[in-house]
């Protein structure tokens, strides 16, 4: 995501390092590489136009002229620019004050509606809420039993008409999940609608009817993101016709450029207000726009990582994981195995690791990153018994070849392990001791 005009900005900054004054000229040649880097990006031309329209005026300002270094200001007033592009605040869910809240999703055919629609329902779902799913997409075949499947996945119930009424009354169908929600008190109701593959007048027609019936809390809009300028018309011609209150951005996963992010807010004037990156259901979130701008510039994105960690870590666990760490001998394969199977449910490693400050020079390698290599590692971890698990020192010769074989792996890939396990144990001893590197004098104190 936003990989293109990360790399770009970074160019442009590169080139600005060490200048202890900016010229015009500087100022002139550093606007024109944003311009390009945004338009690269397939950002809209009017909002390039006005973004760097306000990083000039910023950047001749004594805001600049007087900051001690002028090239660290200035990429404060791209962050800041950004963040004010990608919405400013971020724009959480409105709940009803009364009854069940009702969000109504539409979109285009294909933009992800009905994987959207039960992620939201997980995710409101670890919000101590209790969603139900409605389908009322009654036009395209099997969209029924598609979020009936989904609901599934996410346990989540699905108000459906009964099968064989395909030809219901979407409108009949909304209207009456409200009253089933009520009787079930479920507080949130997510109605699916039905999309076409392109702007129609029935479609909107057909939308503005079920939003008439049941006057949503909340309308979202649902674009998918790598349709890049695309997804800024139709989320225009959507606003017309229907009207809505925020936007979700899906499949942003495999949206390199990122114009769609970028250009919605500003075109349409309303918030982007989830974003959905990935096939697993766990892959969506609240959009923030600082934390979004803080990742473009490769600022890394620390909060999101350390929120994502909070949820997949079992704390007490890691708390028992650290205590072991200062015995000598006392961190065992069993407790890199458990460590190692935590930190799998953040998500990938290229996923984890982008979110760290300056990884953007490493982007190639982390693509790279081959996260299978972590499957065999457990493979070989879980073919080795309790014992020599909790004691990796009585894993001999005939041990590894029977924990090679066990794993299908090579016999010298379990040496690698053990040896690998041995060094970091080593290593994580002393540093729990206080004593530094092992091999390296101590610091003092
Ligand atoms: P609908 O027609 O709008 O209901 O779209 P679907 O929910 O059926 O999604 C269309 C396709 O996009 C499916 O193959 C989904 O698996 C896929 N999809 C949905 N959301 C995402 C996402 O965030 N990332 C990726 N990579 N694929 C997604």
């Amino acid at each position: 995501m936003f990989a293109t005009l990360s790399d770009r900005l970074a160019d442009t900054f590169k080139n600005l390092r060490g200048k202890g004054r900016l010229s015009e000229a500087d100022i002139d040649a550093t606007a024109r590489e944003i311009r390009i880097a945004l338009l690269e990006a397939d950002v809209a031309l009017p909002v390039v136009k006005e973004f760097v329209g306000a990083v000039k005026e910023r950047a001749r300002s004594e805001e600049v002229s007087g900051a001690l270094n002028p090239a660290q200001q200035i990429i404060k007033i791209v962050h800041e620019e950004l963040v004010t592009i990608l919405g400013g605040e971020t724009r959480r869910l409105r709940y009803a004050k009364s009854g069940p809240t009702v969000i109504m999703l539409a979109g285009l055919q294909g933009a992800g509606k009905t994987t959207l629609a039960a992620k939201l329902a997980l995710w409101l779902k670890d919000q101590d809420k209790t969603p139900m799913l409605v389908a009322a997409d009654l036009q395209r075949p099997n969209a029924v039993q598609q979020l009936q499947v989904n609901g599934d996945r996410v346990g989540v119930p699905v108000f459906a008409p009964e099968p064989g009424n395909g030809t219901g009354n979407p409108v009949e169908v909304a209207r009456a999940s409200i009253e089933e929600a009520k009787r079930r008190l479920h507080d949130v109701v997510i109605i699916d609608t039905a999309g076409r593959l392109g702007v129609d007048q029935t479609l909107m027609q057909q939308a503005a009817d079920i939003r008439d019936a049941v006057q949503p809390d909340e309308v979202l809009f649902v674009v998918d993101a790598m349709i890049g300028q695309d997804a800024v018309t139709t989320a225009q011609a959507f606003l017309d016709g229907v009207g809505y209150d925020g936007v979700v951005l899906t499949k942003l996963d495999g949206d390199a450029r990122g114009g769609a992010a970028l250009s919605i807010r500003s075109i349409t004037g309303k918030p982007v207000m989830f974003a959905s990156s990935g096939e697993k259901m766990t892959d969506f979130d609240l959009f923030h726009p600082d934390r979004m701008a803080s990742r473009i510039l490769d600022m890394g994105d620390m909060l999101t990582l350390i929120e994502q960690a909070e949820k997949a870590f079992d704390s007490e666990q890691a708390l028992k994981a650290a205590e072991k760490l200062g015995t000598k001998g006392g961190f065992t394969l069993e407790d890199f195995l458990q460590q190692m199977m935590q930190i799998r449910k953040l998500g990938s490693m290229t996923k984890i690791m982008g979110m760290l400050p300056g990884m953007g020079q490493f982007r190639d390698q982390l693509e790279n990153f081959d996260e299978r290599e972590i499957d065999r590692i457990q493979a070989i971890i879980q073919s080795m018994t309790p014992a020599e698990r909790e004691n990796p020192k009585i894993i001999d010769g005939s041990r590894r070849a029977r924990i090679a074989k066990g794993s299908g792996r090579q016999v010298s890939d379990v040496n690698q392990l053990v040896d690998r396990f041995f060094e970091a144990r080593k290593m994580m001893e002393s540093m729990a001791r206080g004593g530094g590197m092992p091999g390296m004098p101590g610091m003092p104190g």
